[in-house]
């Protein structure tokens, strides 16, 4: 039975909703995805296209010869890809979900420029936003309170 999840762009001016069937997602390592989206890989939910439901069109540009990329031309959040013909299918960006949290990585795809340093990270030290005070104090100063 599927869910209707909702999530947009970085500045909320490009808004879906989209049907998730379930919580498989990949990541991308490919080279087009790392430099469309200045990332060393990216979270992906694959689903229908007429399973998404825009409530503002994102603007697209053509990625390469064969995809386009939805984004936003105000805030530059990249929501997606889909292949200019041959498939019912597109991604969209799993961090662009209001709660991405549900999403689980079952593969993945571009391998060949899969930078492994990267993947498992597990055991590195962390730090909570909120405690960096120095950020804390420049979001109090500039709008009153931290957003965390
Ligand atoms: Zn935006």
């Amino acid at each position: 039975m599927a869910e209707q999840m909702t999530g947009g762009c970085a500045c909320d001016r490009i808004r879906y909703a989209a049907a998730i069937n379930d919580n498989d997602a990949y990541l991308c390592h490919c080279r087009m995805c790392q430099r469309a989206t200045g990332s060393v890989s990216i979270a992906f939910k694959n689903v229908k296209q007429v399973d998404v439901e825009w409530s503002h069109e994102p603007d697209w540009y053509d990625s390469s010869a064969i995809a386009e990329r939805p984004y936003c031309r105000e805030c530059g959040t990249s929501l997606g890809f889909r292949f200019k013909e041959g498939s019912d299918n597109m991604d969209l960006t799993v961090a662009s979900f209001d709660d991405p949290s549900r999403f689980t990585p079952k593969h993945h795809f571009g391998a060949e420029s899969m930078h492994r340093a990267w993947l498992n990270t597990e055991g590195l030290p962390e730090k909570r936003t909120e405690d960096y005070q120095a950020l804390v104090d420049k979001w109090v100063d500039a709008t009153g309170k931290f957003p965390g």
